[in-house]
């Protein structure tokens, strides 16, 4: 038995540098745990103030761990270190992995697949970590799709568990350990799942946004949702208050995508608040207003 472990971990690249493309909620987040966990990382965006917003949202995470004693003065200066900003693709070259964060669009991640696969290493790895978007349709947009998978992280990153590991047809097994090896590496859980619309925690939780757009329609106040499903039915946070996290924009068009690849589950209905606050540009957290204000 422990001769086979040993064969397994000799076969399984360990990623000493990883990149993400991307410096927004996600990417940002997936840097920052990439660093302190001990995995330099390359953030890479095409606007240097999303790359000064990543940053600095490292520094408040971690200046609240020091705050809780839980960080000390060294462990800042090593995790921020290990965060080399660039708005250069030519800095991808020595990555093992590479993980795309940007925003959630099919053209333009096919866009931003193909320019990384033509800038890294042959042998280096490409994830996406696309919420909603076909993981064998992306893979279309590269020569190496064995090299592709999707790493689909859960927002905020620094303190969700999970990892989705999705498994396009054409990807290898060797590009699923390395992403598995890389996951644990970060101090996450992962699962490995097959393509299908809304992978595994999106095809739960779209139709339960869903639900809830229909009970607003019909009249339901979303604060006594929020109220109930966190007070009484013991969840986390209400789906108003989530939908604000997740981003108004992002959900709203995820919804779009999953009612094409569930339509016997969910349906988009006319006068949905999250397309109403999406035309309002009531983004939620992001921009301190979607179902509440943020101050
Ligand atoms: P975001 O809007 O916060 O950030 C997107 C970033 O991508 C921006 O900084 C933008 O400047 C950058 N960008 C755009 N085009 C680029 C390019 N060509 N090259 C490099 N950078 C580029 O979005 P987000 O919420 O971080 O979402 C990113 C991805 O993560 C999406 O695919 C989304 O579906 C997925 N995701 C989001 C959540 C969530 O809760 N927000 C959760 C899991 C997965």
């Amino acid at each position: 038995k422990s001769k086979g472990k040993k064969q397994a971990k000799a076969a399984t690249k360990q990623s000493k540098l990883n990149a993400v493309l991307g410096a927004g909620i996600m990417g940002g987040g997936i840097a920052y745990q990439s660093a302190v966990k001990g995995t330099p990382v390359i953030m890479k965006d095409i606007n240097q103030g999303a790359l000064d917003l990543g940053l600095s949202e490292a520094a408040k995470i971690l200046g609240k761990g020091m705050q809780r004693g839980k960080v000390d003065a060294t462990k800042m200066a090593q995790t921020l270190n290990a965060i080399t900003p660039t708005l250069e693709y030519s800095t991808l070259k020595d990555a093992d992995l590479v993980i795309e964060a940007v925003v959630e669009n099919p053209k333009v991640k096919g866009i931003v697949l193909k320019e990384v696969e033509d800038n890294v290493a042959d042998d280096a790895i490409i994830c996406s970590n696309t919420s909603t978007i076909s993981i064998n349709q992306l893979a279309e947009s590269l020569d190496k799709p064995e090299r592709f998978c999707g790493m689909h992280f859960f927002n905020p990153v620094h303190r969700m568990p999970l990892v989705e590991i999705i498994r396009g047809e054409k990807t290898s097994e060797e590009t699923i350990n390395a992403v598995v090896a890389a996951t644990l590496k970060m101090g996450k859980t992962p699962i490995v799942v097959n393509d299908c619309p809304g992978f595994l925690v999106n095809r739960v939780l779209f139709p339960y946004f869903a639900g809830f757009s229909k009970l607003l329609i019909d009249g339901a106040d979303f604060v006594a949702v929020d109220k109930v499903m966190e007070k009484i039915f013991g969840w986390p946070m209400g789906p108003a208050y989530l939908m604000d996290v997740v981003g108004i924009d992002t959900g709203d068009h995820a919804a779009d995508v999953m009612a094409a690849g569930i339509p016997e589950r969910m349906a988009r209905l006319d006068n949905d608040p999250v397309t109403l606050f999406y035309k309002e540009q009531r983004l939620g957290q992001k921009n301190g207003k979607g179902f509440y204000n943020y101050g």
